[in-house]
């Protein structure tokens, strides 16, 4: 049951509440965050900031195994929140109602605007954080970690230090940033943000494709045999994965490649603190904001227009609501048309305004069907097949680019 907001704890108050939890649970770590987190996520429902209602209606496929990278990826259709399209402004009264400069400024916790929404404080490397609930969280204890500063989004050492100092304050959560270039995932590069949850990523399953082994083995990098460019980088002392992290982010950024304008050079990151070996986990994903070129390509816009953020990187699918729809009207219209590809089927695309999955169906859903199975598992079947191609779409060095990635290595002078 919502509560009245007029009753409800104020920021102040639970921030105290929130810094008391933390404090008792000073040596575990973990319970400590988790608890704290409960309790935020729990204020929250009771607020009506996060209805759990609606994250109730997100469609969540199995894990899908069928492909060269023996991992299982995550697809979801996500119906809670609004679909952001590229070049579009969002519309949506949550995204353009708010307090401050922008919807995650601090001004918002609380004000008139955003009753229910309580945040946590704390200090981080030189800065002060705030970290909140989204109103649609993704998966278990999601979580976007707020500048306090109205500052802009720019990656730069401090990002690295400031991940790798909550990854040790946060053992086992996942904290990741999005990119400072538009077009590259981040929605919000207004405000300098990141991303976290304590999702099983995907990404973290992925095997090594190639291994180096810096400082007699006290890091290893590895390049991850995965549908997208990912290095990870692991370590026990975190001042070291800190160098050897910023070496590889300031190579791909300021180096030299021939086929890539360097003005467009970005990456997107992630890290955690592995608790069953105490190893800090860094991943890079490099990335070039130059358009269409590393965008999701033009067959595939039919399923995801949006820009493809780190969680997606990372393995976790999150495909807009309007598919729900979509897939049933196609499952329809394939069984009018006897499952047969041909003009009467585009004819009958065009009539229901479908036109623009003609070419989509051809290429993943009649290519490779599996008669065994129905019509709608098929094309889930290939929603998921899409999601993997979408990830390399948006790679600016792909699987078989074994000497872009041998540049960048080189360039960052990590092996010397
Ligand atoms: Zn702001």
């Amino acid at each position: 049951m919502i509560q009245e907001l007029d009753t409800l704890l104020t920021q102040d108050e639970i921030q105290l509440d929130i810094e008391e939890i933390i404090l008792k649970n000073k040596d575990n770590k973990i319970k400590g965050w988790k608890d704290s987190m409960n309790y935020l996520y729990n204020f929250s429902i009771k607020s009506g900031y996060i209805q759990e209602e609606r994250l109730k209606l997100n469609i969540i496929l199995p894990l899908f195994y069928k492909h060269q990278y023996d991992i299982g990826f995550q697809v979801t259709i996500n119906c809670s929140k609004p679909e952001i399209i590229v070049g579009q402004v969002v519309g949506a009264a949550h995204y353009s109602n708010f307090e401050g400069e922008c919807v995650i400024c601090f001004e918002n916790v609380g004000s008139e605007k955003r009753k229910g929404l309580r945040a946590y404080e704390f200090k981080c490397n030189q800065s002060i954080l705030f970290r909140q609930f989204p109103p649609y969280p993704y998966f278990n204890y999601h979580n976007i970690i707020i500048d306090k500063k109205h500052t802009p989004q720019i990656l730069s050492r401090n990002t690295i230090i400031e991940m790798l100092e909550m990854s040790e304050s946060m053992p086992s959560y996942k904290i990741a940033s999005n990119t400072d270039r538009v077009g590259t995932g981040a929605t919000n590069l207004a405000h300098r943000h990141f991303q976290a949850g304590d999702h099983d990523f995907t990404v973290f399953y992925a095997k090594p494709l190639k291994e180096f082994k810096i400082n007699n083995g006290d890091i290893t990098v590895q390049w991850l045999n995965y549908p997208c460019c990912c290095l990870k980088i692991i370590g026990e002392n975190k001042k070291l994965v800190e160098e050897i992290v910023f070496k590889l982010f300031n190579s791909w950024r300021n180096g030299t490649f021939e086929t890539l304008d360097v003005s467009l050079q970005t990456c997107s990151l992630m890290s955690t603190l592995n608790i069953k070996n105490n190893n800090y986990e860094f991943l890079i994903f490099p990335r070039n904001a130059q358009q269409p070129r590393f965008l999701t390509s033009s067959t595939l816009q039919c399923i995801k227009k949006e820009f493809v953020g780190i969680f997606e990187l990372c393995g976790f699918a999150i495909l807009p609501g309007r598919l729900k729809e979509q897939l049933l009207q196609l499952n329809s219209i394939l069984t009018l048309n006897e499952n047969q590809l041909n003009d009467q089927l585009k004819e009958k695309l065009n009539q229901f305004g479908f036109i623009e999955f003609y070419d989509w169906l051809s290429e993943y859903y009649f290519n490779g069907f599996d008669n065994s199975k129905s019509i709608y598992d098929n094309l889930t079947f290939a929603l998921q097949k899409s999601f993997l191609i979408i990830l390399s779409d948006n790679s600016p060095i792909k699987l078989n680019q074994f000497e872009l990635l041998n540049s960048w290595i080189e360039q960052s002078k990590i092996l010397e």
